[in-house]
């Protein structure tokens, strides 16, 4: 291209000599021409050299008729001919220069803008924005680190494994928000570098990326040899872009993060919705199904006992039955009540006073050997120091849940041990475990028995009655206390059950 403009000056040249119209020939004018579009096409370089040449070309000229004439008008005219081209090709040229820099670091800013914007992790996104600076400000070595911490910062486009030394350059631009300048690397004293001192000097730049929420990191700029001044204004402006993009990066993706926990949030809680509006229409088919059988035996006894005159002993017998479905009528409805009382977030009310918790346990234990004949109760007293200061009432029903829970899921029969003494891990507190060799719990499901509504399925337990209520009564009812329930179980083996609660002296 600058041959061509170079030949088009010659040509203007041949075109003034053959014309021989002297300096004020119209043709100079056309120097111009070429020298624009030199300027136009390789900025103040090739404005330069054409316009210099121009104003070479047209000194043979110019120069005579000054020597010749002396200044005159149209000699000052010619001179000015001979000028203009050079200072028109270097202005131009500029200019040129300046907006092709402008458009470079603009398209620089819209590359980050697009790597930034990508879905892949931060850290990625970092290593290709730092290959653009690096082209885009022509460095030897572009590094970009970002985070709050040298130590936990991320670092992009540096060997991997590479730590940021507390004392660099990039750790004071960090931490204080202030660039740091050296003209040559390997010589400057401040730095430790494994640079050998070579014949081109290293320029580098540690320009702070700040951002509304302060430093957000730092990028490390090497030049080999000059470092022009518009340069190192162009880094300036792109670590002022990229400190904002990074960081509107980092709200993206933490927008993102959010957004999804969200999402997790709302479909598990809807998930749970669907699952508890489940249970609460298993536990009405269940509920109508517990009292329809206590019900139905209380009808067919007393119309029995009504109708028929029956021998006294048949008559007593039937007696019983209507006592024990009575008792569980009014377990039931017992249970029903605290669980509404507890859905309207009422506190349970106690009625605290001392009870002896042995001779409790030994009344439970009497009515379910009477009642349970295929299981063996074991009974082992904690000695004197077991006494409580509870709600007897509250006290019973724990006891009561505990041990028909140990029963019923021990189909086959087997050993019940009951133990009550002082917690030996939990000082201040007595532990009242109720023990069996049935079918266990699963480990998965151990920390859902306590939630409402809560039933493990398995086949040989299936044909048990139970609204799934009685262990979070048990939980709630331990925890008004200011105690705890707790649970070891293994599948096939059988379960413990610990009721913690505090000792006689304290008050709640
Ligand atoms: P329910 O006995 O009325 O079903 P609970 O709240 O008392 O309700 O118990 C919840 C679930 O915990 C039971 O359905 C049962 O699957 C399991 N479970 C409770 N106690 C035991 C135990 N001793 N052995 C095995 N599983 C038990």
């Amino acid at each position: 291209m600058i041959a061509l403009a170079v030949a088009l000056l010659i040509a203007v040249a041949l075109g003034m000599a053959f014309a021989d119209q002297g300096p004020a020939s119209v043709l100079r004018h056309l120097y111009l021409i070429p020298t624009l579009w030199a300027a136009l096409a390789r900025g103040a370089i090739g404005g330069g050299l054409v316009g210099t040449l121009a104003g070479l070309l047209h000194a043979p000229v110019a120069l005579p008729a000054v020597e010749r004439d002396g200044l005159t008008s149209q000699t000052l005219d010619g001179l000015l001919s001979l000028a203009l081209p050079i200072v028109a090709g270097l202005l131009v040229g500029r200019l040129v220069d300046g907006s092709r820099a402008r458009a470079a670091r603009l398209a620089a800013v819209l590359a980050i803008q697009r790597r930034l914007d990508g879905p892949e992790p931060l850290d990625d996104k970092l290593i290709g924005v730092a290959r653009e600076l690096c082209a885009a400000l022509r460095a030897r070595r572009l590094a970009l680190m970002v985070g709050a911490d040298v130590r936990t910062a991320l670092l992009a486009s540096v060997p991997v494994g590479t730590l940021v030394d507390t004392d660099s350059a990039a750790a004071f631009a960090l931490a204080t928000g202030q660039r740091v300048s050296t003209v040559d690397l390997a010589a400057d004293p401040r730095l430790l570098t494994e640079e050998a001192a070579g014949p081109t000097p290293l320029r580098a730049l540690a320009l702070p990326l700040v951002s509304g929420a302060g430093v957000v990191g730092v990028m490390a700029v090497e030049w080999a040899g000059e470092l022009s001044r518009a340069t190192r204004a162009a880094a300036e402006e792109l670590a002022l872009h990229v400190g904002l993009a990074v960081e509107n990066a980092r709200l993206t993706l933490r927008q993102h993060h959010f957004a999804e926990e969200l999402a997790e949030k709302v479909s598990a809680a809807t998930a749970r919705l669907r699952e508890l509006d489940q249970a609460k229409t298993e536990f009405l088919s269940v509920v109508s199904h517990e009292l329809r059988t206590p019900l139905t035996a209380l009808q067919g006894f007393s119309e029995l006992l009504l109708r028929s005159a029956l021998a006294p002993d048949r008559a007593r017998r039937c007696l019983v039955y209507l006592h024990t479905e009575a008792c569980t009528l009014g377990r039931i409805v017992g249970e029903l009540l605290d669980l509404s009382r507890i859905e309207a977030g009422r506190p349970i009310e106690l009625r605290p006073e001392p009870v002896d918790l042995a001779e409790l346990i030994e009344r439970n234990l009497e009515i379910f050997a009477a009642e349970h004949r295929e299981h063996r109760f074991r009974w082992t007293a904690g000695g004197p120091g077991v006494a409580l200061h509870a709600d007897p009432d509250a006290l019973d029903r724990m006891v009561k849940n505990l041990l028909s829970n140990a029963v019923k899921y021990s189909p086959r029969g087997g050993r019940v041990c009951v133990s009550a003494c002082p917690a030996a891990d939990r000082p201040g507190m007595i532990e009242l475990a109720v023990e069996d060799d049935g079918v266990g719990i699963p480990a998965d499901q151990l920390s859902r028995i306590f939630d409402k509504y809560v039933r493990v399925p398995h086949p040989e337990t299936a044909a048990a009655r139970g609204l799934g209520l009685g262990l979070s009564l048990v939980k709630a009812l331990a925890e008004a206390h200011g105690g705890r329930v707790e649970v070891e179980s293994l599948p096939g083996k059988g379960s413990r059950f610990r009721l913690l609660l505090p000792e006689a002296d304290r008050d709640f």
